[in-house]
This record gives C-alpha cells, structure tokens and sequence, in this order.
C-alpha cells in the first residue's frame, strides 16, 4: 500500500465538533471522494419524536439485536445507508445545535431522504394551549413579542411529515393512542394515523407504518426499518403491510398460534394460577384473538416475552388496547365456549395421546413386555388393554407401508 494511500486527506477536513447533519454533509463528500461501493444512498436521517409517552419504545429499539442498532448507525449493513439519528434522549448534541437539525428537515435542506418515527401518542396541543401550556414539546421558537415557545411535537410531526420517505409509528401509543388516548384521559390523545389523516402519504408514496406493542419488541422495529432502507435503496420489494398498515409478516398471526402453551390448550389443560405450566387462557390470556410474534421472537435477544416467562396477553398491540381488553385478568367471555370444547376433545385424545407416547419411549428391540434397562427408575410395562389399544394403531401406521425389521417377502418381523 502507497503512503499517498495512507494520507487521511479528506478526513482532515471534517469538523468533528459540527452539528451531526453538518457532520455528515462532510462525510458524504468524503465517501463520494473515495468511491466506495455504497447504493443510491448511503445516508438516511431518522429524526425521532417523543409525544404522549414513556421512553420504553426507545429502550426497546435500544435492546434490538436483529439488526442491532449500534449496526443501522454505523452503515455496517451491506447495502444499506447509513442512519444519521436524531433523538431526544440518546443525540449527544443538545439546546440549538440539536433544533437545527429538525429545522433544516423541515427547510428539505438535508439533501438527503429522511424518516420520521414517532413514540408516544399524540396529544391535542389545543387543550393545552388553553391554559397557556403544552403536553410535549421539543425545542422552542421565538415570537413576535420576543418571547419564546415550546414547539409541541405534534407540530413538529405535521411539519416534518409532509417530505419525510416515510413516517413510523413506533409503539402502541402512537399506532393506535394506547394508554393516553384510554378513556377518561384529558388530553385528548391519538394515534399518528389518526392525527395525519388517511390521505396522508410520505414523499415516498407511503401511508404510516404502525409497529404496535407496549412497548414493541425491539427487533420488530429495526427489521422493519431495515426492509424499508433496502426497498429505498432499490435492493428490495415494499415490504408488504396489512390493511392497517402493520408488517404483515411480524402481526398475521395471534399470539396463541406461535405460543409454547398452544399445546395445553388443544388437549384441554388449563393453568388455574400463575406460576403453572399450562395454558393461561382460563387466568385472563387474550392470547388467541391478539396479532402478535412475541412468543415467537421473544423480547430482547429471542428470549423472554409474556407467556414464555409465565404472564397473559392483554392485547397490547391492538388498536382496542387497552379499554377494549378490560379488566385485565378477568378470563375472557369467548374462552368459556372454547376452552369448554378442548377440555371435552382433550379428555378423549389426551389418554389416547399418552398411550403412543409410552410405546414410543420404549427401543424396539424391548418389546412391549420386556423390563426396561434403566438404572433411573423401574418402567411398568404396558397393561394389556394398553397392548390392544397400541396394536390397533400400529396396524393402521403401516397400513400399505412395510414396517421396518419386517421380511419384503413373508411380511413377518424378523425378531
Ligand atoms: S397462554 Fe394464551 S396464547 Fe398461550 S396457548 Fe394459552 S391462550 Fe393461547
Ligand atoms: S403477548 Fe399480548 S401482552 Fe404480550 S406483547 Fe404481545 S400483545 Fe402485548
């Protein structure tokens, strides 16, 4: 290698102490200098606004490891762009220096695509203007009279949403108004959907896209974000959506399809307190009618989420959360007819279930009358009517098939 090669000549013209979009104006003419392999972009700006909210969407982004995020802000991702993150909480700037990158947004000069995400719901600002105050503002602005005041993030999102390639809600605060928005609330909190209206789309052509829970799983936000880039880049298909603008492939199912306990509840068991193994339908589990892949992906890392670590789904990623889903904990009134009916099947398969199961844990060569050689317990051996029961079965097994150790030519087993 060349010492010209050496020579960090462009980045010495980087001003490490500017603003992060000045920052990575420099960058960018650093990279395009370079002529690195990158895709049609190689920077994308997420500017991140909090409304009517609890920072656990963002602890939950934080806790991805499918995409990580430490990965979309490096641009280590092959084929993706990089992300440039402007975040109330996690930007290292602060005061003017952070504003300025969500006016120069709003002003189109960042040059390049950026996305809006929001968490939290959001709020009714004309509620709070009443009284002369505010539900959740970011950065303020100055008035005629030389005052200032707090830029709500609503306004902030209506300004900001218009150019954006796309706009997220993250979290069910957002998506669909969640716990602020619950009746009795005071301050007339909605969904971002409900606040942009169903004529919204992003410079892009899309709607909003709703990443429910409460908060999301983690790993659902950055997979998602990361379809979107490659489909910007022109490196993927649109992911596709549902009808109300989820990713259809992480909410299709219900919890209850993809749930470890699925099993109790089609033979018909059923927890009666926490802390059993079996299903928890009967201790108030909406399990069966909820879109969710928590059971499925996990929390954080494939590990935990709620019945994997003992506790029932309240729907938190549905738009009816959370009046709709009370009172927690209550058994809910579909569960009567059909818990009812796998009890009443469970009683018939699940004995007929455990007779194949004894037969299936013993080596052929023992036979269904031989003692089992094990120094860890005495094994019984099968009742005769268990024999009958089990003989029947293994006749319609290898029904047309011959079963293994049998002669092709008598059809007799050979032991
Ligand atoms: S615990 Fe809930 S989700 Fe799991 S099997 Fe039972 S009802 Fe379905
Ligand atoms: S299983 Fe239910 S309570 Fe748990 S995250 Fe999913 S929707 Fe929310």
């Amino acid at each position: 290698m060349s010492e010209e090669r050496l020579e960090p000549s462009s980045a010495t013209q980087i001003d490490w102490f500017a603003s992060s979009t000045d920052r990575e104006r420099q960058l960018r003419a650093e990279r395009e200098q370079s002529k690195l392999p990158l895709g049609p972009l190689d920077v994308v700006h997420v500017f991140w606004l909090a409304g009517m909210s609890c920072d656990g969407c963002s602890i939950a982004v934080l806790g991805a490891t499918s995409p990580p995020i430490e990965q979309l802000l490096s641009g280590s991702i092959p084929g993706a762009p990089k992300i440039v993150l402007h975040h109330p909480v996690l930007s290292v700037e602060a005061g003017k220096a952070f504003v300025r990158n969500f006016e120069m947004a709003e002003r189109n000069e960042l040059g390049v695509p950026y996305v809006v995400a929001f968490e939290g719901s959001v709020a009714d600002e004309r509620l709070a203007a009443q009284s002369g105050g505010y539900w959740s503002a970011l950065g303020a602005e100055e008035q005629e009279d030389g005052s200032h005041r707090p830029i709500p993030t609503a306004d902030w999102l209506g300004r900001l949403a218009p150019n954006a390639a796309a706009v997220l809600a993250v979290g069910t605060c957002a998506t669909w108004g969640g716990v602020p928005a619950a009746a009795g609330n005071p301050t007339g909190s909605m969904s971002v959907m409900d606040y942009l209206g169903s004529d919204y789309r992003s410079s892009y052509g899309l709607p909003v896209v709703n990443l429910p829970g409460c908060s999301p799983i983690g790993d659902n936000i950055t997979e998602t974000v990361m379809t979107i880039l490659l489909f910007l880049q022109g490196l993927g298909p649109l992911p596709e959506f549902d009808e109300l603008g989820r990713p259809a492939w992480l909410f299709q199912s219900t919890v209850h399809q993809q749930c470890g306990r699925a099993g109790f509840y089609e033979e018909g068991t059923f927890a009666e307190h926490y802390g059993e193994k079996e299903c928890l339908v009967e201790v108030g589990c909406w399990g069966p009618v909820v879109q969710c892949n928590i059971t499925a992906r996990g929390a954080i890392n494939h590990m935990g989420g709620c019945m994997n670590t003992g506790g029932i789904c309240i729907g938190c990623t549905m738009p009816g959360f959370p009046d709709r889903f009370a009172p927690f904990y209550k058994t809910p009134p579909g569960s009567t007819l059909s818990s009812n009916s796998s009890r009443l099947v469970g009683s018939f398969i699940r004995p007929l279930r455990r007779i194949t199961q004894e037969f299936q844990n013993r080596e052929p060569g023992w036979g269904a009358t031989k003692d089992v050689p094990s120094g860890w317990g005495h094994v019984k051996r099968p009742s005769v009517a268990k024999r009958v029961v089990h003989a029947l079965y293994e006749r319609y097994q290898f029904l047309g098939s011959r079963k293994p150790g049998d002669s092709p030519y008598t059809g007799g087993g050979e032991s």
